[in-house]
């Protein structure tokens, strides 16, 4: 009997050390979610390639999980997918062009956005944000103070009656450890990041604008027009900690070699 109890604890702290219980994580799907054109990529690596231009990928990630589902990053608004020029960001920075609109290719997943439980993007610039007003049920998982900085811009980005929940930190979306959302402010007061642990995949991490290409990762390059150059880049030593402990794999959404690697739907990771 004595035996039984301790390997029933032995068993116990395994399962809280693991996360808790069995990975419910099923598939994640990579969405195409807009393109950028820069005219000049010294913006985000000030002093090299000054004049040259550059073109960003944007994706989106849908995962399928037993508990139900979640869109990390909503894109360029859709809106812009009608126009063949592009839209200027409002910014003026990037024009913005899309391909396929989020709406469609959820649609071809057999989804329509109220299916999609859980809404959470790194932050709110208009390349991420653009659609989460089209998810007018599902609960938005964001930080606070990113809420308070999305709101005092003009248009806001969110519907005021829309069902979201202020974090303050990191965030284990299904309780189980396979998708976690990290607090690594910097790039803007409240940005997150994200770090997925797929059962055949394996753990990776999902930069957000942490970095914008695998040269500043490597570097360490904060740009200039980030809100908080100390946090940046203490999330960005925060995320490298990480990858050493989960030997995860960096995934940086706006870089369009790591993207052209990558699989997106109908094609899925498990
Ligand atoms: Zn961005």
């Amino acid at each position: 009997m004595k035996i039984m109890l301790s390997l029933v604890a032995a068993a116990l702290v395994a399962t809280l050390a693991a996360g808790t219980g069995p990975n419910g994580l099923k598939r994640m799907y990579v969405l195409d979610c807009g393109r950028l054109i820069a005219r000049d990529q010294s913006r985000w690596t000030p002093g090299v390639n000054a004049g040259q231009p550059r073109e960003l990928s944007n994706n989106c990630y849908l995962f399928q999980h037993e508990r139900g589902t979640m869109l990390w990053e909503t894109g360029v608004p859709d809106s812009v997918a009608g126009q063949k020029d592009g839209v200027t960001s409002p910014n003026g920075a990037v024009v913005w062009f899309r391909d396929k609109t989020l709406v469609s290719q959820l649609e071809s997943l057999g989804l329509k956005p109220n299916d999609i439980t859980y809404i959470a993007m790194s932050h709110s610039h208009g390349d991420h944000i653009g659609n989460v007003k089209v998810f007018a049920k599902s609960k938005i998982l964001m930080q606070k103070l990113e809420y308070d900085f999305a709101m005092n811009t003009t248009p806001k980005p969110l519907s005021e009656d829309q069902n979201v929940e202020m974090l303050s930190g990191d965030r284990d979306v299904f309780g189980d450890g396979s998708v976690t959302i990290l607090s690594t402010p910097g790039h803007t007061p409240g940005h997150q990041s994200l770090l997925v642990k797929l059962p055949k995949t394996g753990p990776l991490i999902l930069t957000g604008d942490l970095v914008h290409f695998q040269y500043m990762w490597d570097n360490k390059i904060v740009p200039s027009f980030n809100f908080n150059k100390q946090q940046s880049l203490a999330s960005i030593e925060r995320v490298a900690r990480l990858i050493a402990e989960y030997k995860a794999q960096l995934w940086i959404g706006h870089d369009k070699d790591i993207t052209a690697r990558i699989d997106r739907a109908p094609k899925f990771y498990e």
